[in-house]
């Protein structure tokens, strides 16, 4: 901004050299054309020189915001040309991951151990659309115990359909939701949402505040929401470790999906942003799908 200032400064001061030549060259009026017209010039050339500059710091602030579109970021999407086939040509794991998410959860299952206990806190709604889905952001205090080993909800989001299949089979949606460790391991829960005729508040209070185009995070103050709302009664779950199901498709990443699924309104899931938004089942490779 302030080379703007800088350059609109000099463009001043050059309109106050053609006004001061105006009134000391009266009598010299060709002279004072071929003066005005130089000026008109270098007032042009400035100014063209500050549009380009503006273009530089428009670019770097865009940089700054983390903007996929125009920083020259590695750009990634559900269908096409940047579809899931072809996210490992730019982002190498998402191809030569052994580990990926999401998967197809069928038997046979080891019994899983883990118990899971959140203990999650109402919050100020933060919401945004970053162009691949609609994310929650949680501020600090929600916790999710993985055994004796305790994880901080980080955000949620949503996919449609779900990207873990049960049985071969997708339901509506899935809400992901996000826990880091201090040491920077990654939980994620998966929650399955069917429709349903009965409506869920805090889904109702994020669907009608989120953002439909990309942008920044909305808080709304106004607004607030208990991410324990969104789970199921029981956390009985289907255990394995796996992925990000985005770009760069970090593994090592410990998976939770509910058995129990959550209801969600067929108008909700008609009006969600993404028509598509889910990564297909990856292959098991060896891994073991336990069950509690
Ligand atoms: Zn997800």
């Amino acid at each position: 901004m302030f080379i703007r200032i800088l350059l609109g400064g000099i463009v001043a001061s050059l309109f106050a050299m053609v006004i001061t030549l105006s009134i000391v060259n009266t009598g010299k009026t060709k002279d004072l054309d071929t003066r005005l017209a130089k000026a008109t010039k270098q007032i042009k050339e400035q100014e063209e020189t500050l549009q380009k500059l503006e273009e530089v710091v428009h670019a770097i602030a865009e940089k700054g915001k983390g903007s996929s579109h125009s920083s020259g970021a590695p750009h990634w999407e559900y269908e096409g040309e940047m579809g899931p086939e072809n996210w490992g040509k730019q982002f190498p794991t998402c191809a030569a991951g052994k580990s990926q998410s999401p998967l197809n959860i069928v038997g046979p299952f080891e019994k899983s151990t883990t118990t899971l206990k959140a203990d999650y806190k109402p919050g100020v709604l933060k919401v945004l659309n970053n162009g691949h889905t609609i994310q929650v952001n949680v501020p600090p205090g929600s916790t999710l115990k993985v055994g004796n080993e305790s994880y901080e909800l980080v955000q949620f989001h949503f996919h449609r359909p779900s990207e873990e299949q049960i049985d071969g089979k997708p339901m509506a949606m899935v809400t992901h939701m996000v826990h880091k460790s201090a040491d920077g391991k990654l939980a994620v829960v998966g929650v399955l949402m069917r429709e349903s005729a009965v409506q869920n508040r805090t889904l109702w209070s994020i669907w009608k505040n989120m953002p439909a185009k990309e942008g920044p995070e909305v808080e709304v103050a106004s607004v607030s929401i208990n991410p324990a709302t969104l789970l199921p009664e029981s956390l009985a779950h289907y255990a394995y470790e796996g992925s990000l199901t985005t770009p760069p498709c970090t593994e090592g990443v410990k998976f939770f999906i509910m058995k129990s699924p959550i209801g969600i309104q067929r108008e909700m899931i008609d009006s969600f942003p993404f028509k598509l938004n889910a990564r297909p089942v990856q292959p098991l490779n060896g891994r073991k799908i336990s069950a509690s």
